[in-house]
């Protein structure tokens, strides 16, 4: 077990290490209730509806958070609307991760300083604990990294969903259990409740969801391949590109953050990259960023190595 002074020594901000306010204590409350309400459906059994609808929840929302909150609201590496933008931004919060401008400005921070000691999720540095879930629930990141993220602030709608982050997963909730009680009131051969669609459409999918995306702080800076000699940890996963819809090409990524894709050639799979570009052609994002000639030679020469 970790102690109270061995947590000030991994204190990577230098912050006091406990600060237990309401906020916290309501953070790591809601997120361990989350995890815990997944047992609910020793209760509530399963259908074949809840099953889809847990797997979509999963997919719709990593898309969310890989595409919106990582390739597009920290990286800004394709365009789109205002309007297809605050559609990402509510997806994505309904992950309950927070908001997209909070996200954004730590996940910036940690490619300015990635693996190092400044960074807030290193796994060599801090342990493969830490970087899952250890910071997420520490208390020393509750507040916006408000410098590292002038451009997302020019949006008061975007400002609104980053203080209020807590109405999307709560919306969501909400509209899964009307939707469960409506299909359960008039399709009775569907056997799903208002419950049932709640726990394996919200509760299930959401704890899947938080911990594919903290893989990518975890696993993604220890396991698989380097391709690019970086100076960082990162690595390429095609197991952890599948569960996280392409990020787990983590390696390609920190080599070369700018680019929407990461998987860099045909047979490294890349969800997100496909649904982008199949919003693309409809005309919904533009501008798609890709890796520069010279990375690719780079991949030749250091594959060649
Ligand atoms: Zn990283
Ligand atoms: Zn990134």
């Amino acid at each position: 077990m970790e102690t109270a002074s061995q947590r000030v020594k991994i204190d990577p901000m230098r912050r006091k290490p406990r600060d237990m306010n309401i906020e916290n204590i309501m953070k790591q409350l809601v997120f361990w209730l989350v995890h815990a309400a997944c047992f609910l459906a020793l209760w509530t059994g399963v259908s074949w509806i809840a099953a889809i609808v847990c797997f979509l929840m999963y997919f719709i929302r990593m898309f969310a958070i890989t595409a919106g909150y990582h390739r597009y609201f920290s990286h800004r590496t394709f365009k789109t609307s205002r309007v297809f933008q605050f559609i990402l931004g509510f997806l994505g919060a309904s992950s309950a991760q927070k908001g997209p401008i909070w996200w954004a400005s730590h996940h910036r921070h940690h490619h300015q300083h990635s693996d190092t000691e400044e960074d807030v999720h290193p796994p060599r540095i801090y342990g493969v604990w830490w970087a899952h879930l250890g910071w997420v629930l520490s208390t020393q990141f509750i507040s916006t990294r408000t410098e590292l993220i002038k451009d997302l602030l020019k949006y008061p709608e975007l400002r609104w969903l980053d203080r209020n982050h807590v109405v999307a997963p709560v919306a969501l909730a909400v509209a899964l259990y009307f939707f469960g009680s409506f299909l359960g009131a008039n399709y009775p051969s569907l056997s799903t409740s208002g419950m049932q669609m709640l726990v394996w459409g919200f509760f299930i999918s959401t704890t899947l969801l938080y911990h594919g995306t903290f893989t990518i702080n975890s696993l993604a800076h220890l396991i698989g391949r380097k391709r690019f000699e970086t100076g960082d940890d990162s690595r390429n996963s095609f197991v952890l590109a599948l569960i996280t819809l392409g990020e787990g090409w983590h390696n390609n990524h920190h080599r070369y953050p700018g680019s929407e894709k990461q998987g860099f050639y045909w047979w490294e799979i890349d969800i997100s990259h496909y649904i982008l570009k199949v919003l693309s052609w409809m005309g919904i994002v533009w501008d798609l960023r890709t890796p520069p000639k010279r990375i690719y030679e780079e991949a030749e020469t250091s594959k060649a190595a």
